[in-house]
């Protein structure tokens, strides 16, 4: 069993590429965004903390969201993909403790990176299917559903999450740039550390990725 890691600001295309990759190659798509989101509709005790500090644009604390990380890696067997985990060094390292605890590897650290500046209109665009089962990415602008407010692929309402308007979208950045640095100190002198440049259009980060693990097997 092996962990990969997609790394980068909010809006960068995490998710994105993630759903694609896991339809290529068999991997588990953990997004801890999606886990927290779903704990917050269900109102368990987690979503309960979670909610405000969520829509804020707050992280939600490291031991909350390594605990939620550790409980489904133990019941995981296949390979993992992580989009929005780890967010923090002490996230990066507690992970790295318990895989070399479980005796799991640490496969590819992929660091989605893009300008700053084209964020904000990607978050404050993007629309996502409230379908759990699908939760297909949409964007006004560059990738419009054909009927406005209806997913393409299965006909789900679309929604606006709650912090993906301008303003929790500036708290994140400024979450993100706080804690960030760290973190990808921690992984870049690693050998399995790649660099994705991430303005470039998705079919084309999508083949840079699938090339990555292709060339892996
Ligand atoms: P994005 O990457 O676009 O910001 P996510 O869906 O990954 O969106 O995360 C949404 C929110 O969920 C974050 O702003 C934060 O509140 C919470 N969250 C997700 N992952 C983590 C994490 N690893 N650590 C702390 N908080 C997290």
């Amino acid at each position: 069993m092996k962990v990969h890691i997609l790394l980068g600001p909010p809006g960068c295309g995490k998710g994105t590429q993630a759903k694609r990759l896991v339809e290529k190659r068999s991997l588990i798509h953990l997004s801890t965004g999606d886990i927290l989101r779903d704990a917050v509709s269900k109102g368990t005790e987690v979503g309960l903390r979670a909610k405000a500090l969520m829509a804020s644009g707050k992280l939600v604390d490291d031991s909350t969201v390594n605990g939620i990380v550790f409980a489904r890696l133990q019941d995981e067997t296949g390979d993992v993909l992580f989009d929005g985990y780890p967010r923090t060094l002490f996230q990066a390292e507690s992970l790295q403790t318990f895989l070399s605890s479980q005796g799991i590897t640490l496969g590819f650290v992929m660091d989605i990176e893009i300008q700053e500046q084209e964020l904000e209109a990607r978050v404050v665009n993007r629309r996502v299917c409230g379908n759990n089962t699908c939760g297909a990415i949409y964007n006004l602008n560059t990738k419009a559903p054909r009927v406005d407010g209806v997913c393409d692929l299965c006909g789900g309402n679309l929604k606006h999450r709650a912090d993906d308007t301008t303003e929790a979208f500036r708290i994140r950045m400024v979450e993100f740039n706080k804690t960030f640095q760290p973190l990808q100190a921690f992984y870049k002198g690693m050998s399995n550390y790649r660099y994705v440049e991430g303005s470039r259009p998705p079919d084309q980060i999508h083949d840079q990725l699938v090339k990555l693990f292709q060339e892996q097997a």
